[in-house]
């Protein structure tokens, strides 16, 4: 069964190219021009007709992609990548700490959005699901339910805070998770704004997991925004 996917887009060019490199993918697309049409799309679907990942344009004629959001998470957890010509830092974070697994600035190579929407469709749903719990990519082989970390074959000893750090990127393998999530979660809420915590961790991280500390290849930074670990599949 091919993949539905929901694309809200305006650009008329744009709306047609995506859909015809996502078709020739195998994924069945649905497409809206308007947030009034995704609406009434989103409406009158059924279980299995229901999108299971949506791309969202922001500016779009009759609103903006970002209240949009807001309207979508509070009715489903269906993934949602924001794909945007918008670069605004600020806005990357909020929409991202608002619900949506990712976000492309526009123009984006396909091959890029291909391994996005991957990631995102293998995430959905996940809180139903066991998290992912183990990761292997290249020298590493982190495997959370024993806490052992081994690069080479080698075993790694982290602190138990690089520990929860790094646990919390596998959980969320392959997408990039905000500063303020990455504090929140490992440090606690009063500590959202020590983003100093993370540089020195991640730096620790670094040196301990990379071959080259200062040309990572696992822990990816998304400037401004917040961290990524390499997805294990692309
Ligand atoms: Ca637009």
């Amino acid at each position: 069964m091919s993949q539905r996917i929901l694309l809200i887009e305006d650009d008329r060019e744009l709306r047609a190219t995506l859909k015809e490199s996502l078709s020739v993918e195998g994924y069945a697309v649905l497409t809206s021009a308007s947030l009034a049409d995704a609406r009434a799309l989103l409406q009158h679907a059924e279980r299995h007709t229901a999108p299971e990942l949506v791309l969202l344009d922001l500016g779009l004629p009759d609103g903006d992609g970002e209240e949009f959001l807001a309207e979508l998470r509070r009715l489903s957890g269906t993934p949602v990548i924001v794909i945007s010509a918008r670069e605004a830092e600020g806005q990357k974070i909020r929409l991202l700490d608002q619900g949506a697994d990712d976000y492309l600035v526009k123009p984006f190579g396909i091959g890029e959005l291909l391994a996005r929407m991957r990631v995102a469709l293998r995430h959905r749903g996940q809180h139903n699901r066991p998290a992912v719990l183990r990761y292997q990519r290249g020298a590493l082989d982190i495997d959370l339910a024993v806490r052992r970390v081994r690069r080479h074959g080698q075993e790694v000893h982290l602190t138990p805070t690089e520990f929860n750090l790094l646990a919390r990127l596998v959980r969320q393998t392959g997408q990039v998770v905000t500063h303020r999530q990455l504090l929140t979660d490992v440090w606690g809420a009063e500590h959202t704004e020590q983003t100093h915590y993370l540089r020195l961790y991640m730096g620790q991280l670094r040196a301990k997991l990379e071959d080259d500390s200062a040309e990572p290849r696992y822990l990816l930074t998304e400037p401004g925004v917040g961290y990524r670990i390499a997805d294990t599949e692309n």
